[in-house]
């Protein structure tokens, strides 16, 4: 597959120098060439595969002949060795094989090591990265940030691997206790390192800009990015709507389907269309935001307005100017109409958010964490503004036990900390806390 920068499209390159550039020479995010396209067939025989195997497949088409079908194959193996399941609020999981009742699905995303949809794409990058680093014996600084779950993910995949250093910039008191655990518990003296910045995301992500603009820095320290405008990110976040919508399809033959995505940077739904273009059974996506709602506003009347992100109880969304908005244009050829057609946006406030997730765990015994429950509220909204009956699938993209001190409050219950998190929460915990400055970053990273 070729890539070309959004802002000039005759700017071209590979995979692989796309990968470890992260962004353009002038700036601009990368975006595949072309879409393959599948047909009915080869959607049965992808969709009768299991996760990894259709993962290895389609991964094919976007890489380039520094990897072979064989390394893809282990690539995703290795990095998809947990579950994805579809279930009902009930606790159902979908077998497509058994005739389905249920029209709506849960969507757990969350079974990989941190505990956040963020391992489908970190894991895959991490290899990937590994691989191709270990053929060219380069080295790269690998520099996020992170409002909470990109870190702790990106940290997890890159940790002990050669040649690679990550510096993980998250906002001092803006993540959850257990995020926080997770971020600086990788090891004093590990590849992985969590800064606190004194400061918002917003000012995490701009001295990551920052960071990169500035020439000589970047050159200095081979700088890459592990957040979303990096399209090592965006593209693995195809590979499970693609997969689990035909599981879906098979259960359902005669509905549409619609996935509701709680957004922020908009890569998770950056995926899903791309998944879509690829002959996804995916009619109708619905987005999801919180207070911070510059995409769903776009979608409801045109104007896209970015703006500083206010903090909200799904922290991962507290994205004012999402990073991934170009591309989604640039999918659908900047033709606002043919996007709202496509994607239906709602946003909620904190309020509603906590109410919902009350009432879903009173009606259903099931426990959504914030974001998730933003996602499923978003779903509801479409439900109720259409005749049409679809197969409904709410992304659930974290675990509740993440944000377990704000599920706690609102659910007033416990609810225990599975054991892989319980086990940064007991490691020692090491980070250092700076100035939001350049200078004090670049102090760092030498
Ligand atoms: C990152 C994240 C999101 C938002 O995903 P985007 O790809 O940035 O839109 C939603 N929920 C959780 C739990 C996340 O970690």
């Amino acid at each position: 597959m070729i890539y070309h920068s959004l802002k000039d499209k005759n700017l071209k390159a590979s995979f692989s120098t796309a990968l470890l550039s992260s962004l353009a020479p002038d700036g601009g995010l990368y975006m595949p060439d072309r879409f393959p396209e599948f047909t009915d067939e080869q959607l049965a025989y992808l969709g009768a595969l299991p996760f990894h195997e259709c993962a290895g497949k389609l991964a094919r088409f976007f890489v380039d002949d520094k990897f072979s079908q064989e390394n893809l194959d282990s690539i995703c193996a290795d990095a998809y060795d947990f579950e994805l399941p579809l279930k009902t609020l009930s606790g159902e999981v979908l077998d497509p094989a058994l005739p389905e009742p249920e029209d709506e699905y849960i969507l757990e995303l969350f079974h990989g090591p941190t505990l956040a949809f963020k391992d489908f794409a970190a894991r895959f990058m991490g290899r990937a990265t590994s691989h191709l680093l270990a053929r060219s014996h380069e080295t790269r600084t690998i520099l996020v940030a992170t409002s909470g779950d990109t870190g702790g993910a990106i940290g997890h995949a890159f940790l002990n691997q050669n040649g690679i250093r990550v510096f993980i910039l998250f906002p001092q008191g803006g993540v959850s206790s257990v995020q926080e655990h997770q971020l600086t518990s990788m090891g004093e003296n590990s590849n992985v390192k969590a800064i606190a910045i004194d400061g918002t995301f917003d000012d995490c992500q701009m001295l990551v800009k920052q960071a990169f603009a500035d020439k000589d820095l970047a050159d200095k320290h081979k700088l890459m990015s592990a957040n979303s405008i990096n399209v090592g990110r965006v593209i693995p976040q195809s590979f499970y709507c693609f997969w689990t919508s035909l599981q879906v399809k098979a259960a359902h033959p005669n509905r549409p389907i619609v996935y509701s995505i709680p957004s922020g940077n908009l890569g998770n739904l950056t995926g899903g269309l791309i998944a879509r273009r690829m002959g996804a059974p995916i009619n109708k996506f619905v987005v999801g935001n919180n207070a911070n709602h510059p995409f769903t506003d776009y979608l409801n009347t045109g104007n896209y307005q970015p703006c500083a992100s206010v903090p909200t109880l799904s922290n991962a969304m507290d994205i004012g100017r999402p990073n991934n908005f170009p591309r989604i244009l640039a999918l659908f050829n900047h033709d606002h109409e043919a996007i709202a057609q496509i994607c239906h946006g709602v946003h909620f406030s904190d309020a509603d958010t906590e109410r919902h997730m009350f009432k879903i765990y009173r009606d259903h015994n099931y426990i959504m964490c914030p974001h998730t429950a933003v996602g499923h509220m978003a779903l509801e909204d479409f439900a109720s503004s259409t005749q049409e009956e679809y197969t409904k699938v709410t992304v659930s993209t974290a675990h509740p036990a993440k944000f377990k001190d704000d599920v706690e409050r609102i659910l007033q219950m416990d609810i225990p900390l599975p054991p892989s998190l319980q086990s940064y929460v007991d490691a020692p915990s090491h980070k250092l806390v700076i100035e939001p400055t350049l200078s004090a970053l670049s102090h760092v990273l030498n």
